[in-house]
C-alpha cells in the first residue's frame, strides 16, 4: 500500500472545488476526496459531511488533543483539520488521496510525507474578489479576511511542486488531470 497524496492548494474562490468535482467524475473509484473538519458555520446548500464535518471550537480542540488530525490549521479565522482516519481508509482501499487544503496544512504534510502538491493561482487577485463577493458569506469582514489569506497563500505558492494558473477552467483542468494520471501510475 503506497501512501500517496495529491494536494490541491490555493486561495478560497480560485476554483479548487470545481476542479476536484471534475476529477471525481473522470476517475471514479480511483481517487478519494477527503472530508475534513471545520469550526466555520454551514453555508446554504451544505450539510454535515458535505463538504465538511462541522463542529464547535471545543470539540475541535478536544480532537487536536486526542491526536485525531493528520494536520490542522487556522484559515481566515476558522479551524480546519484532516482526520487521520480519512486518509487511512482511502489508502486501505487503494485510492489516490486528493485533498483541498490550505498552504499551512500542505506544508505540515510535506514534512511528513512524500506527496504531489499543486498550487492553483487566480488569473488576477481581482478575479478572486469577484468570486468571493458572489458567495453567501461574502460579508465585508469575511471577505477582507479571505483576501488577506489569499495574498499570504500566493506568496508561498513556490513551496508546492507544481503551479497552475486558472485563467480558463478547461485548460487548468487538463494540466491537473495529467498530473493526477502521473500520480495514479505511481500507485
Ligand atoms: P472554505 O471555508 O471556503 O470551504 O475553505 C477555506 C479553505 O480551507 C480552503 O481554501 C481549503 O483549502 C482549506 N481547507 C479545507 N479543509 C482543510 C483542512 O482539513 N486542513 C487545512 N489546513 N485546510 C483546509
Amino acid at each position: 500500500m503506497k501512501k500517496h497524496f495529491f494536494l490541491i492548494v490555493g486561495p478560497s474562490g480560485v476554483g479548487k472545488t470545481s476542479l476536484i468535482k471534475r476529477l471525481l467524475l473522470d476517475f471514479p473509484g480511483k481517487i478519494y476526496d477527503t472530508i475534513t473538519c471545520t469550526t466555520r458555520s454551514m453555508r446554504p446548500g451544505e450539510k454535515e459531511g458535505k463538504p465538511y464535518y462541522f463542529m464547535t471550537e471545543d470539540k475541535f480542540m478536544q480532537l487536536t488533543k486526542d491526536e485525531y488530525f493528520a494536520e490542522w490549521a487556522v484559515v481566515h479565522g476558522y479551524k480546519y483539520g484532516t482526520p487521520k482516519s480519512e486518509l487511512e481508509e482511502a489508502w486501505k482501499k487503494g485510492f489516490l488521496v486528493v485533498m483541498d487544503i490550505d498552504i499551512q496544512g500542505a506544508q505540515l504534510l510535506m514534512k511528513d510525507y512524500k506527496l504531489t502538491s499543486i498550487f492553483i493561482h487566480p488569473p488576477h487577485i481581482d478575479s478572486l474578489l469577484k468570486r468571493l463577493n458572489q458567495r453567501d458569506d461574502g460579508k465585508e469582514a469575511n471577505l477582507n479576511k479571505r483576501m488577506e489569506s489569499a495574498k499570504k497563500e500566493i506568496k508561498l505558492a513556490h513551496k508546492c511542486s507544481h503551479e497552475i494558473i486558472n485563467d480558463n477552467l478547461d485548460d487548468a483542468y487538463l494540466k491537473l488531470k495529467k498530473l493526477v494520471e502521473e500520480s495514479l501510475n505511481k500507485l
